[in-house]
């Protein structure tokens, strides 16, 4: 092993030993960190399902469902009989577009199809009166994991994964019954039509700014930009009337789109639609087709071998029925004094909190107010919900269908569910995630954080471990989900979750100079696999500035404190093994950094970091005082 010295890089000197020993399994992008936990949890919910086929005892009917997806996902000969026909059958919709108009009266019924659409329009929250919904309106996805692969400078990529694509599509189209001039001509034309989206669709960098999602239009004002269709009888279609209010998304794509579809672009379109579709029902059905489908995205993310079959129906049933399994794996797997002692940590962290808004030096008085008033309302949703939410009550199927078929049944219930609540209340009693995640947020439109059971164990969190190592793990994580309410996007919401002007001009300019110094913190940064950039994902960095200026303060006041505990369990938390591909492609399709740099850039902004390993000048991990970042 090398001699790496902690004041020069945290992550490696805390990681090395378990980095040089970590196997990244043959199924997964990578390993360590979050993803063991991950899979620690789907190897006992594994073994859960299993045991419950087996006994056929279920704990309820939502599980009884579950289990019964599971064993029918995961067989093959069932799958192999039924072949590429399911698929086939749900894309022949597409024969009744002949003109845009058609379009127009089929939107619904391609949606419910699932297949590709250049317009996808659901019901969301309503960012400026979160009590409410609204119509969200967005455009189509591209082929490249991003939008921003169509940029000039991104061009050898582009052609270098778009070649991996059509080779994929190649293979699957060879199973269709069309001949194979018509094979060639779709995959052509599904690569022209989505370059045209391309040149218009939000790249991960755009979407990033959530809060510009939010252009409110009135129907006629959306009928005027989209006039090669009939929105007015798709809207009627979906909901029985035409709606005041759309929100649009994409300004850019929609002001685009009768240049993107129109009567000379249709066949594109069919043909993308087609071609788009297929591979992405592959998964679901034969195990031929299963490992085809999955070729690209394995290829794109340096994944070896497709996973189980029995892997693949667990994490089918299990995303399927998230909230019953979420309820099951935290009833049996945490413990009502972990729930307990997390609490009280949050509740720490949120008053601590509250006692640095007081003394920050960004707010006048009056916006200290609000901000603290904005924690006070912050909701908790700590291990898993009480009770599943009464939709899955509504997903059963008819178990003869074949997976493909039961997959897009439950499908259309959750769509028609989803579009019949536009004029109903919000709930915002919903978890954002359920118990057998490893992950937890923060949502800005209900002002909440969700932590779910599966993240809440160690190296994060475990009674076993001490405070400092809980504050640096956990506690970090946890004050990092609170800051969110203060990031670049969260800043722009109140305490109830609207989008909401709360800070005074000065206040505000303040915090963008802020801003601003964090994204120069990380741009550029040049890593093995490519350079960072920082303003894509200042939210989460910032997220991260806050969670450790938080629970450092805390440890500061904590009775037998150890930062060398603290700041070591903060750099294993982010341990990380990763194939360079999936590295790479997570530098432009991710909002949080990479994990090297979750773990060493932080801790230079705090004073103790250099306190407690006598970091000096000369030292990797050492930035000159006045470069420090200390935001809230
Ligand atoms: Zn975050």
């Amino acid at each position: 092993m090398e001699n790496i010295r902690i004041q020069d890089d945290l992550y490696t000197y805390v990681n090395q030993q378990k980095l040089e020993e970590l196997v990244i399994p043959d199924d997964k992008p990578c390993a360590g960190g979050f993803v063991e936990l991950a899979d620690s949890v789907e190897k006992i919910m594994m073994g859960e399902f299993e045991a419950m086929a087996e006994s056929k005892a279920y704990p309820n009917e939502h599980m009884a469902r579950a289990c019964q997806l599971y064993e029918i996902a995961k067989d093959a000969e069932r799958k192999e009989k039924q072949g590429i026909t399911p698929a086939l059958k749900a894309l022949s919709a597409l024969d009744e577009i002949k003109t845009p108009e058609d379009f127009s009266k089929n939107y619904k019924a391609l949606s419910l199809k699932g297949i590709p659409t250049p317009i996808n329009i659901g019901v969301e929250t309503d960012m400026k009166d979160t009590k409410r919904r609204l119509v969200y309106i967005q455009g189509a996805t591209v082929i490249l994991p991003d939008a921003s692969y169509y940029k000039p400078e991104m061009a050898p990529q582009k052609e270098q994964i778009l070649g991996i694509w059509t080779n994929v599509a190649k293979m699957v189209m060879a199973k269709t019954d069309l001949s194979p001039e018509e094979q060639e001509k779709y995959v052509a034309d599904a690569l022209a039509f989505d370059e045209i989206i391309g040149g218009l669709a939000k790249t991960s960098e755009e979407w990033s700014n959530y809060i510009e999602m939010y252009n409110p239009m009135d129907e006629a004002k959306v009928a005027e930009m989209l006039s090669t269709i009939d929105i007015g009888v798709i809207l009627t279609d979906l909901f029985g009337h035409i709606p005041e209010t759309i929100v649009v998304t994409e300004p850019r794509y929609f002001g685009g789109f009768t240049g993107l579809f129109n009567a000379d672009t249709l066949v594109l379109y069919k043909h993308w639609a087609y071609v788009t579709g297929l591979l992405s029902a592959c998964n679901l059905l034969s195990e031929e087709l299963r490992d085809m489908g999955g070729m690209y995205m394995r290829a794109i993310t340096g994944v070896a071998k497709m996973q189980s079959i029995e892997k693949f129906a667990y994490n089918l049933a299990a995303g399927t029925y998230s909230d019953p399994v979420g309820i099951y794996y935290g009833e049996k797997y945490f413990g009502k004094e972990a729930k307990r002692d997390i609490t009280e940590i949050v509740y720490q962290i949120i008053d601590t909190y509250k006692a640095r808004i007081k003394t920050n030096d960004i707010l006048g008085e009056e916006t200290k107010e609000k901000a603290i008033l904005k924690l006070s309302k912050m909701g908790v949703k700590m291990g898993y919900p009480d009770k599943a939410r009464v939709i899955y009550d509504k997903l059963t199927f008819n178990p003869d269908d074949s997976l493909f078929d039961i997959m897009l049944s439950l499908k259309a219930i959750r769509e028609l569910d989803i579009l019949s609540k536009l004029d109903k209340p919000t709930e915002p009693e919903n978890w954002a995630m359920p118990g057998h995640m490893v992950n937890a947020c923060y949502d800005p439109f209900v002002n909440d954080i969700t932590f779910p059971a599966a993240i809440l164990q160690a190296p994060f969190y475990s009674l076993k471990q001490t405070r400092s190592e809980n504050l640096g793990g956990i506690g970090a994580v946890i004050g990092h989900e609170i800051s969110h309410a203060f990031d670049s996007n969260g800043a722009k919401c109140d305490e109830n979750g609207n989008i909401n002007n709360w800070w005074t001009e000065d206040d505000f300019k303040r915090f963008e100079a802020k801003v601003n110094q964090m994204i120069e913190q990380f741009d550029g940064i040049e890593l093995p696999w490519g350079k960072v950039n920082g303003a894509f994902i200042v939210s989460e960095n910032m997220a991260d500035n806050g969670g450790m200026s938080v629970t450092v303060d805390i440890m500061s006041r904590t009775e037998g404190a150890s930062y060398e505990e603290y700041f070591s369990n903060w750099a294993r938390v982010w341990c990380q093994k990763a194939k360079p591909e999936y590295s790479q492609l997570l530098l432009a399709v991710d909002v949080h950094g990479p994990a090297i740099l979750r773990a060493n850039m932080p801790p230079r902004n705090f004073d103790v970091w250099y306190s407690t390993f006598d970091v000096k000048d000369t030292d990797k991990m050492y930035i000159a005082p006045e470069k420090r970042i200390v935001i809230w």
